[in-house]
């Protein structure tokens, strides 16, 4: 019955329902009542890539919100967070390890996260069309170090290990992160570089 809803989309401007059918690429569905347009393709797929960027931003801040370390020090129990945990690299002289775990768990996704989000702003109100294209060839070459965040989870379990005295805390950080993993799977699955290319197109140079 769900998937049965997701098939049929209702025209926003005279409510006639219908059924929805897989497009050609380019293509765009119009209301078989009245013309306006229901939906297309690749603008869908950008919707959906914008929507799970959204979704991996807000898993990102629960993730970096609470402990995923538990460090046991004689019998002091103290907690890190991710950040915590970077500044307590940096500060016990670990230059080399904290940048790299600062880079693959927090600017590495988070770069990805917001050029979706700048690049729906920029389309959305259809600006500069130059940052748009910079952001998009961005994101095919982050596309290559897509998948950094199973890299990054190794790490933190790899991290624990050169804390000693340390466990990993499987609370609310360490679900958040795995949602985190799952969601940027469907992530990269939503869209395709040569949707993003059309979508692209589409709004500079088509409406
Ligand atoms: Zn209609």
């Amino acid at each position: 019955m769900a998937e049965d809803l997701d098939n049929l989309i209702i025209c926003k401007k005279c409510r006639t329902l219908h059924r929805k059918i897989d497009l050609p690429a380019k293509k765009v569905a119009r209301c078989a009542v009245c013309g306006h347009k229901l939906y297309s393709d690749v603008e869908g797929a950008f919707a959906k890539a914008v929507s799970y960027s959204i979704t991996s931003l807000i898993l990102f801040i629960v993730a970096n919100l609470f402990p995923i370390i538990d460090v046991y020090v004689k019998s002091n129990h103290s907690q890190l967070t991710i950040p915590s945990m970077i500044s307590t690299l940096f500060s016990e002289e670990f230059y080399v390890v904290g940048s790299i775990v600062l880079v693959v768990v927090v600017i590495a996704p988070l770069s990805v996260i917001f050029s979706y989000l700048a690049l729906w702003f920029l389309t959305y109100f259809k600006l500069s069309k130059s940052l748009a294209k910079h952001i998009i060839s961005f994101l095919m070459v982050s596309r290559s170090w897509a998948m950094v965040d199973i890299f990054a989870v190794s790490i933190l379990v790899a991290l624990v290990k050169l804390f000693g005295y340390a466990q990993i805390n499987y609370g609310v950080s360490a679900i958040a992160l795995a949602l985190f993993v799952m969601v940027d799977l469907l992530f990269l699955k939503s869209i395709k570089p040569v949707e993003l290319w059309t979508y692209f197109s589409r709004v500079y140079y088509e409406r």
